[in-house]
């Protein structure tokens, strides 16, 4: 019996509401941002960092840990929250987009410790098995396909996991997305009966959940089918995913809009690689989204690239981040934030952290990267505290629409 269960505490505009998710290792409330820690590292960012911004769970990438530090060795040092020293819930997801999109375009591996960009996919190729992939590192080949996926993610451990599914790309037609989608039902049929032949044997933690995930691409007719799908399956709760869900705001809330109806209330939503910045957080939120997640708060970070509020100068239209490289702010005595309480907002300047950028020092990244991550945190804060409060209109407007103000 998974020890996972999820109760909705406010409703509130469109499908908003608040939540309380209960794992083994830990209470999230919702609607929430989740850190992307890929490799086991949120970038920049230590676990004691995460846990100050507010962090209440963190996201790893079963495919490329196995691919590095391998699953048997995290089981053995005590599964993924132990392995980095984090003391809470942990999610991870099956690495499926990841090796169609390696697949697709060719694209960064870790090399004798280094990570590098190579146009030279790991993924040899894909059949209906699942995926061969060459190991970078060992040069050892082998089949990553649902069973394998979910006896890794046993192996790691997190609280929540996902199905090995195949993603269905925006530039798919109708037909190439329809079989795509197929297949993806059919993995992650296989995937969930896998899951549970190995919880029956004791060789997953009885504490896990499992999320099917809603693929389909922009065909509303392969959406709606996959929401069906999906819903038939969930039994705690169910994510949706591709290109149409993260990559602009308004096409996944478009996305959401094509299957919200479909979908059970109970149960929390997890709308992956959503959660880039505050519109589309705004815009999953109305649709009932409950969890989020983007690797962009450190990602920006590592660029200069800070996430302010309005009132501290941002547009929507820049989608609300300011680049401390700029001269305009090699003066500036006022923190990233003024309305920002995080501790790198109380001590220091943006002069003080576009010195640190201009001289390569990486201390200023980290404060930026801070900073961002406590910021989308803090606006899951906001947001839970407006649908409690009744205001969470009021709140979107001060974000949106004032912003849409500007030129
Ligand atoms: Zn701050």
């Amino acid at each position: 019996m998974s020890d996972f269960s999820f109760r909705v505490t406010y409703r509130s505009a469109g499908y908003a509401r608040c939540g309380v998710l209960e794992t083994r290792h830990g209470t999230i409330q919702t609607p929430t941002f989740m850190p992307v820690g890929t490799y086991g590292a949120v970038r920049l960012t230590s676990v004691h960092e995460l846990r100050e911004a507010g962090a209440q769970i963190i996201l790893g990438n079963a495919y490329h840990l196995h691919a590095t530090a391998g699953a048997d060795r995290i089981h053995d040092l005590g599964g993924l929250a132990r392995f980095c020293g984090w003391n809470g819930p942990t999610l991870t997801d099956s690495g499926g987009y990841q090796v169609s999109y390696m697949w697709n375009s060719g694209t960064h591996s870790v090399q004798g410790g280094q990570r590098i960009h190579s146009h030279k996919s790991p993924i040899r190729k894909i059949t209906e098995d699942g995926a061969l992939v060459k190991n970078i590192i060992t040069g050892e080949e082998f089949l990553y396909g649902p069973e394998f996926a979910m006896e890794v993610q046993s192996k790691i451990g997190a609280d929540i996991v996902m199905p090995f599914d195949q993603p269905t790309f925006d530039t798919d037609d109708y037909d190439a997305a329809s079989q795509t989608l197929e297949r993806s039902h059919r993995w992650t049929k296989r995937s969930k009966e896998h899951w549970e032949w190995l919880k029956e044997k004791g060789k997953a933690p009885e504490y896990q959940a499992f999320f099917p995930i809603i693929q389909g691409g922009r065909h509303e007719g392969l959406r709606r089918d996959s929401a069906g799908f999906s819903t038939s399956i969930a039994e705690t709760g169910i994510a949706i995913a591709g290109e149409s869900i993260g990559i602009d705001p308004e096409i996944s809330e478009q996305t959401l809009r094509l299957v919200r109806n479909l979908l059970p209330l109970d149960r929390p939503l997890y709308a992956m690689g959503l959660g880039g910045g505050p519109e589309g957080f705004f815009r999953g939120v109305l649709q009932g989204v409950d969890m989020f997640d983007n690797t962009s708060p450190t990602r920006l970070g590592r660029c200069g690239l800070a996430l302010v509020s309005p009132e501290g100068g941002s547009k929507r239209a820049n989608r609300f981040r300011i680049s401390l490289r700029q001269s305009q702010h090699k003066s500036s005595e006022i923190p990233i934030d003024e309305g920002c309480q995080c501790r790198v907002c109380r001590s220091h300047s943006r002069a003080y952290i576009h010195h640190l950028l201009k001289i390569g020092e990486s201390l200023g990244a980290r404060l930026i990267c801070f900073h961002n991550v406590y910021f989308m945190h803090d606006l899951g804060r906001a947001i839970q505290n407006a649908i409690r409060t009744g205001n969470l209109e009021k709140l979107y407007e001060r974000w949106m629409l004032s912003a849409l103000l500007e030129p």
